[in-house]
């Protein structure tokens, strides 16, 4: 490990001047955080961490990962085709939403599924890391990002 990453490892975050919540438990969860999840960059707006844990194939064809998002870190509105994801969260807090439904606020233990042709977006909260594992099959066509307004009005209305 390069004395850079040990540095960056260790480096708690902030946002807006507050301590993020479950830094330490995402980074340490018992399947690993993974390597930054540079290919699906593009869609989503901070950084996240993908960690493979079965691959589909032949013999089984689904595929199972556990996927981490920096603090307000989330993917765009997206769709899987030909399949579905169930997305199982084991760390931190996060929000999900199918489109035309309310956003729902995640914690460990919870699960969502997300059926063939259904717009929605999964992604932590603004001041917490999040990990989920995801078991899924299909495509994935990805969409517009959440608007930001949108995404910030969740944590002010939890806050209420
Ligand atoms: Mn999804």
């Amino acid at each position: 490990m390069s004395r850079y990453k040990i540095y960056s490892m260790n480096k708690l975050t902030k946002v807006a001047g507050v301590l993020a919540k479950n830094e330490a438990a995402v980074k340490h969860n018992i399947f690993g955080l993974g390597e930054l999840n540079t290919g699906s960059s593009p869609y989503f707006s901070g950084a996240s961490y993908l960690k493979g844990l079965v691959p589909s194939g032949d013999d089984v064809d689904v595929h199972v990962g556990s996927v981490s998002f920096e603090p307000g870190s989330h993917n765009n509105w997206h769709i899987h085709h030909d399949g579905y994801q169930i997305i199982l969260v084991t760390t931190g807090e996060g929000w999900a939403q199918i489109a035309g439904q309310p956003a729902q606020s995640l914690k460990p233990g919870d699960v969502v599924v997300f059926h063939d042709g259904e717009k929605h977006w999964h992604g932590a909260k603004k001041n917490s890391w999040f990990t989920h594992l995801v078991i899924g099959k299909g495509t994935t066509e990805w969409l517009e990002p959440v608007n930001q307004k949108d995404y910030d009005q969740l944590d002010q209305q939890e806050e209420k």
